[in-house]
């Protein structure tokens, strides 16, 4: 047999530990601030000049802070660059920090999108994100796209957008011919993490799932680990070359 084929699926409980907040945890964006989903919903950012100016505010503190990337997403990016394994990255999340581990950008999927780049709801035009925020921190509230005047929006997928269907394709593409398919730091409890995890047991990968919390699939997993992923994460793909069988 060749080098295994593996995908590492990605959740925001990757990222916790570089200081990016998730959704619903104790801390969560959603829990402390119930307000939080219209700034992220297309419906409202659309309509509401005030969400966008909130949105714009909230996207620009995360920016400020520069997340790092931390030992898990460096361990991925070192499993790739030691050639053991062909890795292929499925995120949910759009901090773009997989790329800056060092994990070439054409080996991660981007379910989500992503928060380094803004695009024009009118014209489509797409321009690097710390262009638009350099113009919020200089005083405008909620920026217009430079070339038509439209609304500029974050390139993430928003609540009430759809998933783009290509992406999708090659992620479920991704889960069907990979070897050992890891899921990181992420509930699977929401479309389409659950259907991409289905696909890759239903082709006989092997299932490791790392997650603090209990998940729908621990019950059908090859192996569960509970601690935490920048300990983890390291150690397992560690282990891949001689292991992984
Ligand atoms: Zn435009």
């Amino acid at each position: 047999m060749g080098r295994p084929e593996v995908v590492i699926f990605t959740g925001a409980g990757i990222s916790t530990d570089s200081g990016i907040p998730d959704y619903r945890g104790p801390r969560g964006r959603w829990t402390l601030d119930p307000d939080y989903e219209k700034l992220v919903t297309i419906g409202y950012y659309l309509a509401d000049p005030e969400i966008r100016r909130r949105s714009w505010q909230m996207r620009r503190e995360i920016h400020a802070l520069d997340p790092q990337p931390n030992g898990a997403h460096r361990a991925v990016a070192a499993l790739d660059r030691s050639g053991a394994a062909a890795v292929r990255v499925i995120t949910q999340n759009t901090d773009g920090l997989h790329q800056r581990a060092g994990l070439p950008a054409a080996r991660v999927t981007e379910l989500h999108g992503t928060s380094q780049a803004v695009v024009c709801t009118a014209c489509g035009e797409r321009t690097p994100a710390a262009a638009a925020y350099a113009r919020v921190d200089a005083g405008e509230a909620d920026p217009p796209c430079a070339d038509c005047g439209g609304i500029l929006k974050t390139a993430t997928v928003m609540f009430g957008e759809s998933l783009d269907a290509a992406v999708l394709g090659a992620a479920a593409a991704a889960a069907r011919g990979c070897d050992v398919f890891f899921a990181v730091g992420s509930s699977l409890q929401v479309y389409p993490a659950a259907g991409l995890v289905d696909v890759a047991a239903g082709h006989g990968a092997r299932l490791v799932i790392v997650n603090a919390e209990p998940t729908p699939y621990d019950a059908v997993a090859d192996q569960v680990v509970r601690e935490p992923i920048g300990q983890a994460l390291p150690r397992l793909l560690a282990g891949l070359p001689a292991g992984w069988q």
